[in-house]
């Protein structure tokens, strides 16, 4: 039932199509990173207050991944199609939207894969900064402590 599309790195989200019924719906699981907050609640204080002075949002932040793709061209002479290899890497941007909606276009100047490379690291940097944020967050809230300026 569950077909699983690769993704380019371990933090990348990953896609699952699943086929209810002959809908296919794409569900994107975002594995987060579980943080370290077995420490003093001051400890923990300190974490937070760091970093909220490092969030930044930085303007090309794209919420998207970079997937490869290897391809066979129109051609049916060509070496693609009698074993040889075929064409490619190609890039594309794929962004899951919501179920069953992807934004996926091909990128083709070495500089937007770059650009896009860029901002989906920036992304994810600020992503994994307000996970952890509210991993502190919800243990302090555990030791009924304050969430808000200390
Ligand atoms: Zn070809």
């Amino acid at each position: 039932m569950f077909a699983g599309l690769g993704a380019l790195s371990h933090s990348d989200p990953i896609f699952f199509f699943v086929d209810f019924g002959g809908i296919l719906y794409i569900l994107s699981l975002y594995m987060a990173r579980i943080y370290d907050t077995a420490k003093s609640t001051l400890a923990l204080r300190h974490r937070k207050h760091f970093l909220l002075s490092q969030l930044e949002i930085l303007p090309d932040s794209l919420r998207a991944s970079l997937v490869e793709r290897f391809s066979r061209c129109g051609k049916t002479n060509c070496h693609c199609h009698h074993g040889g290899d075929k064409h490619g890497p190609f890039y594309y941007l794929t962004q899951c939207l919501a179920v069953g909606k992807v934004n996926k276009f091909l990128l083709k100047a070495a500089a937007q894969q770059q650009a896009a490379r860029t901002g989906i690291d920036h992304y994810r940097h600020l992503q994994e900064q307000l996970e952890e944020l509210s991993q502190i967050n919800a243990e302090l809230l555990r030791r009924e402590e304050n969430l808000g300026d200390d």
